[in-house]
């Protein structure tokens, strides 16, 4: 393991502009913090309004130069990017265990996932085609070709550092657009550690600029008001996304939205239960539960619900809790205080509603913003806690009767990201899959995201891929070019 303050010492802690670190224009820093212990790991430059026009001012210098390099150049700059990453994967994964908290070993994971969508998309980058066809009446050839969309901005969550920032750039650099990204206030530092290795891997200045902030309605209210910006990528909030969807109105962007979940994870009567239990533990405490994929609520058929419930709480009261950095930790702190303590509330108050206490249910004594795995069943259907993202170590157990009430339960929210079942009967298999509203099915697995599939919602969880062949789509314009017959 590299040593912290080493590690520390390396990230750039200034806002990455026109290719190199420099202070905010005001010169204003902010504290980022170690959740395990509370203290202070860096302080970072705090962007503004000037500091977005300046990125968007580099961006603009170079986005014509960079749509028009050949795309075997851009492919093989994210190859290398690639490359560096899983060189550093072990400073990669210190830093984020450090300003996010999850175990070494959850961070390890997303370094390779992460680093997998500079791969999958430099691969991408030399396979963007149109089409040529004659018109049907014979008047003419119909051109499409693929155009990228210009400058574009990602804003991306804390809960996965690197991954959120790839699965936007990759995309974006390969389709030839240059990317503004607004890294989460909690967890700047590894989009920070990533623009210095694009930098090495020869990425020209200009291209990818970092801003982190405080002031992140009003720098990217700045950033979208202006027109040189083409597009955003979100993944965040539905309450933030909402904000950003319609502020995007004003300059007609192109918009991607990854947004909130509620993923139900069902296990039907024919269940394998020994990997419905794994799989459950898999969805629901994977990155500590702060995932928008996260198995929110664990519906049970009733006839096994009992024997699941007690595997489960077995497992799951045996999570070591600890600083992630600790040998044996499987689950570190929450984010942040706020984040705890709203844990904290949304669990006291389904316990008031009525719902039993399996294991945990309270944050750990002592430094740092921890809080003990908790599983909960026996829960009133109106409890804000089955309404709600948990975003946290909580497995909530609802038991239902058949297959109709099980899909009923799992549909009855207005978010459609993510939804999971267990069963081994084929008919049911094919009707569950295709039942469930979400825009993505787990089948028998607890794990569904890959940099080669197309991620992404439906109903209020977003708009748009990331991922697969679809994600490079959101970074390209359609442009029908009309020729005469030949
Ligand atoms: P958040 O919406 O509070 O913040 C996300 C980002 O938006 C951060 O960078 C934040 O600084 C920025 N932001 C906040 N207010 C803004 C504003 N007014 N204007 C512009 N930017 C603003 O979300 P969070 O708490 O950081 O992340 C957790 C959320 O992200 C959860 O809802 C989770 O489900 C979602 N998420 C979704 C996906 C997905 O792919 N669908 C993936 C990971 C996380």
């Amino acid at each position: 393991m590299p040593s912290f303050d080493t590690l520390i010492d390396s990230v750039p802690t200034g806002l990455w502009i026109d290719g190199q670190s420099r202070p905010a224009a005001s010169g204003r820093e902010f504290d980022v913090l170690n959740p395990a212990t509370g203290e202070v790991l860096a302080q970072v430059a705090d962007a503004g309004a000037t500091d977005a026009d300046a990125a968007l001012t580099s961006a603009a210098a170079v986005a014509d130069e960079w749509a028009a390099t050949a795309p075997r150049i851009r492919a093989e700059i994210l190859r290398r990017a690639f490359e560096l990453v899983t060189q550093r994967k072990d400073d990669f994964a210190l830093l984020m265990t450090l300003e996010m908290g999850k175990p070494l070993a959850d961070s390890l994971g997303e370094v390779a996932y992460g680093a997998e969508f500079l791969r999958w998309f430099s691969e991408e980058a030399v396979r963007i085609n149109g089409r040529v066809t004659t018109a049907p009446a014979g008047t003419g050839e119909i051109v499409v070709t693929k155009e990228p969309v210009g400058i574009c901005l990602a804003i991306t969550p804390w809960n996965f550092p690197l991954a959120m920032g790839t699965r936007k750039i990759g995309p974006a650099l390969a389709a030839g657009c240059p990317m503004i990204v607004k890294p989460a206030e909690d967890t700047p530092l590894t989009m920070q550690l990533l623009a210095a290795v694009f930098a090495e891997a020869g990425l020209p200045a200009g291209v990818l600029s970092v801003l982190p902030t405080m002031d992140a309605a009003g720098t990217v209210a700045a950033l979208m008001a202006d027109p040189r910006l083409r597009k955003i990528s979100f993944t965040g909030s539905t309450r933030v996304g909402s904000t950003l969807i319609a502020q995007s109105a004003d300059q007609v962007l192109r918009t991607s939205m990854e947004l909130g979940g509620n993923a139900p994870l069902l296990v039907f009567d024919d269940a394998d239960l020994d990997a419905a239990v794994d799989g459950a533990l898999a969805a629901k405490m994977r990155n500590g539960g702060e995932a928008c994929t996260a198995a929110n609520r664990i519906l049970v058929q009733r006839p096994v619900a009992d024997e699941f419930t007690e595997r489960l709480t077995a497992a799951i009261a045996d999570y070591t809790v600890g600083p992630g950095w600790e040998d044996g930790s499987r689950l570190g702190p929450i984010i942040n205080a706020r984040q705890r303590d709203r844990l904290a509330a949304l669990v006291d108050d389904a316990v008031a509603g009525g719902a039993r206490l399996r294991t945990g249910g309270a944050a750990v004594a002592g430094p740092g913003f921890f809080y003990a795995p908790t599983v909960l069943d026996d829960i009133a259907p109106d409890s804000t806690i089955l309404r709600e993202e948990v975003f946290g170590p909580v497995a909530t157990v609802v038991a239902f009767d058949d297959e109709e009430q099980g899909i009923a339960l799992a549909n009855a929210t207005e978010y459609g990201l993510a939804a999971y079942f267990y069963a081994t009967r084929l008919d049911r298999i094919q009707r569950v899959s295709r039942a469930l509203q979400a825009g993505m099915v787990g089948v028998n697995r607890g794990v569904i995201s890959d940099p080669a599939a197309p991620f992404g919602g439906i109903k209020q969880s977003g708009l748009g891929s990331e991922g697969g062949y679809e994600g490079i789509a959101e970074y390209l314009n359609t442009k029908y070019i009309a020729l005469p017959p030949t």
